[in-house]
């Protein structure tokens, strides 16, 4: 038996391997010692292989689940290996096989998902100059994704896509290596961490690549999906296909489609913009309060996920956007509380219909899916009075449910079958003859053993005989110590009890080698019956693919629906000129909590941005509103993007193509970055990126530094924003001097946030943004209002009054927005230009070293 492990174990060196042994799953060797540190259990030791004891760990097989579970948390992947051959016929150790490997981007099963995001699974693979091909695939949708992007977008890319798994090619370069190494440890939305996983070389390879996508979409051109040219994506998803299958041990019936991720064609919403603006976490990294969780009021985790993606990745162009609003508006009129009733309790169809293709799916699964295709027909006739809506149109017809499908489960499986196949009672009666004769004849034995027992009874004259069963020694005649003297010379003992004897008859054994094997029939006839209703249902795979992502759709817009009633939300519209126009707008998450704790009603205000007002320079008190304000705008924009009504009375948007932020200051620790640092790492990129119809949030930019720095780089940003990007910006500030920018940049405003003086706090909050620059900073109020004991206020107004009085008699003209005189910016010297030229990723040693050479010559 060992060295059938041992052989198997060396197909997985990197793997844990659950090696089954009848109820429970052995762990040997380093693979034990690793599982009962990580899991906590218990490490033992039995006899000896090659002269040493064998170390192994178990788990028993039905909670192996839970077990599993915790291991892919941990960031562990684990190979399953059964027994497949049988273990009556078999000599020496039954035969076993490693029936799949589960790793924490190929997840489908249930149990270790969390039913509102993804588990998705990216490979990478640097090309030959700066770029690098990227493909991914989430197992349950079934979609491939392919992307090109440079080098130093990678990192962009796995943190919106947060990934479980990361396959990279074993032979990159040293600095490849080292970017790729960086991004291990991302959390993923499933709870886990991104692990990194090398792969052979030669399973990135283009051609090969290109081969394996054309055979899972049985197409004979990757040009209609655009995707001919990406030679690096093509490398990155050959081995991400393989490896998927690996882990499968199957091929992937189920993944039939492609999509092109091109960067152009969705809003930009870097990573600092989903943290900031806490689209699905909150600056803590809690799921909850976020913009996510307060939209989704979804029915199916399929709705949720679709949700999900919608609001992470709108399009720039509208006709998606437009779509959805139209549904929203059709549904808001008609039946969608009906729809969401019908649509509550409806199963997975996604991931089911995945697991059917992996031949991974679980009876009651099947069952859940069969009254799921009920449901789905009923929605589907709901909806068809409401046609002329194209969406919802299109969605009834998706909803139609594969003709024969339903009624084949329904004909084929027990309305309330048992958890796992192997248990029986799974197929349903009347659905193979053969099975309903095996188990009529357990049935019939019942009545025989109550005849036999009254026969034997006559027959040896003794009253209290009894004929029963038990698991250990199968059927016996029971007959208690007195009457043992009329046991007839056909009794066989079987076994002795105090009080007792057990005897067997030739009649009673021939019955019991019948009953038993037709137990031992009927198990292995129902295991074979579904293994072929798993083929039939092979053929429905397409159907019911389009089926659940119409059902995953209609969730997800009636939730949006029942969000716009509930909230008080109003449909945006589009225009093709640039500007953003919201009256009445509100921040949704700031606004639903200052409900629940009763706190007041959120103060709604109007925003306007074209080409005469492209930026807001916003000042006022701390606690004022900046924050919340231009979160909102944000907000507002992204949920109209994506097709969703908006917390606002009107909104009018021009295109968007971005929406970057740089608020708050949250230091990288981890990375050892200081908080000025990580401001100026944001405020860079943005400033490098931002366009025309880029939305801009800059909330205190400058604070990380002493005051003139701060303020001095504060003036710069905001003057390359307004003359150079010309983005929409709101730029929030504490710097009173920038409240004189507008006067010398025609397309910039001033605004502030009220806050009337008074009270028995000292200061009151309006919450209004009101045109023109604040009067007065209240930064003394606020601490006052904060607790700051009085002398130190006192002191501090004193010192203010004396400050102000001596910067009145010093004023010097200082104009801050200047740009520098021509001079002070000179040609970058020969040698900067020569570094910028070259690109380490690509370089042989051998190359580096004359690159060298050449710079000292520069020198
Ligand atoms: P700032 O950025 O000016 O320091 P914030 O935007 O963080 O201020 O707002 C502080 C608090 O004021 C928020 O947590 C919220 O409770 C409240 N607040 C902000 N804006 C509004 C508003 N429009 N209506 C009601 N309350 C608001």
């Amino acid at each position: 038996m060992m060295q059938q492990y041992l052989a198997l174990k060396a197909g997985h060196p990197h793997t844990l391997l659950f090696y089954r042994m009848g109820d429970f799953y052995e762990l040997f060797y380093e693979d034990a010692e690793k599982a009962a540190r990580l899991l906590d259990i218990t490490l033992t030791q039995r006899g000896q292989s090659a002269g040493k004891p064998v170390v192994m760990a178990g788990v028993p097989f039905h909670s192996v689940d839970t077990y599993l579970a915790r291991l892919i948390k941990l960031g562990e992947s684990v190979a399953i290996c059964e027994q497949v051959g049988d273990v009556a016929t078999a000599k020496g150790p039954v035969e076993r096989q490693v029936v799949r490997v589960v790793t924490p981007g190929t997840l489908t099963d249930a149990e270790l998902l969390s039913d509102k995001s993804e588990s998705l699974l990216m490979a990478v693979h640097a090309g030959a100059r700066t770029g690098c091909g990227l493909a991914w695939l989430s197992l349950t949708q079934g979609i491939v994704f392919l992307a090109q992007c440079a080098s130093d977008e990678l990192a962009d890319w796995v943190a919106r896509l947060a990934p479980g798994e990361l396959l990279y090619s074993a032979e990159t370069t040293p600095a490849f290596e080292q970017r790729v190494m960086a991004l291990a440890g991302a959390p993923t939305p499933q709870g886990g961490k991104l692990v990194t996983v090398l792969r052979p070389a030669w399973a990135f390879d283009a051609a090969l690549g290109q081969r394996k996508l054309l055979e899972q979409l049985q197409a004979a051109s990757l040009a209609a999906w655009g995707a001919e040219d990406l030679g690096d994506a093509h490398a990155a998803a050959g081995a991400l296909l393989a490896y998927a299958e690996h882990t499968q041990g199957r091929a992937l019936a189920h993944v039939r489609s492609l999509q092109v991720a091109r960067i152009d064609e969705r809003i930009d919403l870097p990573p600092s913009t989903r943290r900031n603006l806490e689209l699905v976490q909150t600056l803590r990294g809690e799921s909850s309060p976020t913009l996510f969780s307060l939209l989704d009021t979804c029915a199916s985790g399929m709705g949720s996920r679709a949700l999900r993606q919608w609001l992470l990745e709108p399009r720039r162009d509208r006709a998606e956007a437009r779509e959805r609003l139209g549904a929203i508006g059709v549904l808001r009129a008609g039946p969608w509380q009906r729809l969401r009733e019908r649509l509550k309790g409806c199963s997975d169809v996604e991931r089911i219909t995945a697991r059917i293709a992996l031949r991974q799916a679980k009876p009651r699964e099947l069952v859940g899916l069969g009254q799921t295709l009920g449901r789905a027909g009923e929605l589907a006739s709901a909806l068809a009075p409401l046609g002329t809506d194209a969406l919802l149109a299109r969605l009834a017809t998706h909803l139609q449910p594969p003709a024969g499908c339903a009624e084949l489960l329904q004909r084929a499986l027990l309305s309330d079958p048992s958890a796992l196949v192997r248990d029986g009672g799974v197929i349903a009666d009347g659905f193979d003859a053969e099975l309903d004769e095996l188990r009529g004849l357990q049935q019939n034995s019942d009545a025989f053993l109550i005849e036999l027992e009254a026969r034997e009874r006559a027959r040896t004259g003794i009253a209290n005989l009894r004929v029963q069963f038990n698991k250990v020694h199968g059927f016996y005649i029971e007959v208690t110590q007195g009457q043992l003297d009329r046991v007839p010379d056909d009794y066989k003992r079987r076994q002795t009890l105090k009080n007792a004897e057990r005897f067997i008859t030739p009649e009673l054994k021939a019955f019991e080698d019948k009953a038993l094997s037709a137990q031992e029939r009927a198990l292995a006839r129902e295991k074979w019956l579904y293994e072929g209703l798993l083929d039939s249902l092979q053929a429905f795979i397409d159907p019911l693919t389009t089926l659940a992502r119409a059902l995953a759709a209609l969730d997800a817009l009636c939730a949006l629906t029942e969000r716009s009633l509930t909230l008080n939300w109003c449909a945006p519209s589009f225009g093709s000129e640039p500007g953003i126009e919201i009256r009445g707008g509100r921040h949704p998450v700031v606004e639903a909590r200052l409900a629940e704790t009763g706190a007041g009603a959120f103060i709604a205000n109007d925003t306007v941005l074209g080409p005469k007002a492209r930026m807001q320079v916003i000042t006022g008190p701390n606690m004022g509103g900046k924050s919340t304000y231009m979160r909102q705008v944000a907000v507002i924009a992204l949920l109209a993007s994506m097709g969703s009504h908006v917390p606002a009375q009107s909104c009018r948007l021009g295109p968007i193509d971005a929406i970057h932020t740089r608020i708050g200051a949250a230091d990288d620790l981890a990375n050892a970055q200081s908080t000025f640092m990580v401001e100026m790492t944001e405020a860079a990129q943005i400033l490098h990126t931002a366009t025309p119809n880029s939305l801009v949030l800059m909330d205190e930019i400058g604070r990380g530094t002493s005051t003139f720095d701060g303020l001095a780089l504060a003036g710069g940003i905001a003057a390359h924003l307004h003359d150079k990007a010309r983005c929409f910006t709101l730029f929030a500030t504490h710097y009173f001097e920038l409240t004189e920018f507008p006067a010398t940049h025609h397309a910039a405003v001033n605004v502030h946030v009220s806050a009337a003086e008074g009270g028995s706090k000292g200061i009151v909050f309006l919450h209004q943004i009101e045109p023109g620059p604040a009067s007065r900073s209240y930064g003394i109020q606020v601490a006052r209002l904060a607790g700051v004991p009085a002398p130190v206020v006192q002191h501090a107004r004193h010192a203010l009054a004396a400050l102000e009085a001596h910067s009145a008699e010093q004023q010097t003209q200082v104009d801050l927005f200047a740009p520098p005189p021509a001079a002070e910016a000179p040609e970058p010297h020969p040698l900067v230009a020569a570094l910028a030229a070259i690109d380490p990723d690509t370089l042989s040693p051998r190359d580096a070293l004359d690159q060298l050479y050449q710079l000292k010559k520069l020198a």
